[in-house]
C-alpha cells in the first residue's frame, strides 16, 4: 500500500473577516465550525473554542472529518469567497473532537 492511502489527510479552515459579509451562511451549513460573534462576523472554532483572533494563525481551525464535507459546502457558497480550507499531509494530529479538551 502506498503511504497515505486509508489515511485521513487533517484539514484546517480559516475565514479572512476582512472579506466576510456576515450573512451566516457557513454557519447554516456547519454551526460546529462555523459561528457569529457580537459583531456580525464569522469565526471559526476548534473543539469548542472560537478562535477569534483575526489574520492570525492562531485562527487555522482543525476540521473533524465528520464536519468536512459541510466545511466545503459552506466555502462553495460563502458570497465574501473567504473561506480557505487547507489539506496538511504532514499534520500527525487529528482533529480533536467537538468538545474534547487538550
Ligand atoms: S458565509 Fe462567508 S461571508 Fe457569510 S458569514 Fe460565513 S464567512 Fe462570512
Amino acid at each position: 500500500m502506498s503511504p497515505g492511502i486509508g489515511r485521513v489527510v487533517p484539514v484546517r479552515v480559516w475565514i479572512d473577516q476582512d472579506l466576510c459579509t456576515g450573512d451566516g451562511l457557513c454557519v447554516d451549513h456547519c454551526p460546529e465550525v462555523f459561528v457569529q460573534l457580537e459583531d456580525g462576523i464569522a469565526y471559526v472554532v476548534e473543539a469548542g473554542t472560537v478562535l477569534n483572533d483575526p489574520g492570525s494563525g492562531g485562527s487555522l481551525a482543525r476540521v473533524e472529518q465528520r464536519h468536512q464535507q459541510a466545511v466545503v459546502q459552506a466555502a462553495d457558497v460563502c458570497p465574501g469567497e473567504c473561506i480557505f480550507i487547507e489539506t496538511d499531509v504532514d499534520d500527525p494530529e487529528p482533529a480533536a473532537p467537538v468538545g474534547a479538551r487538550a
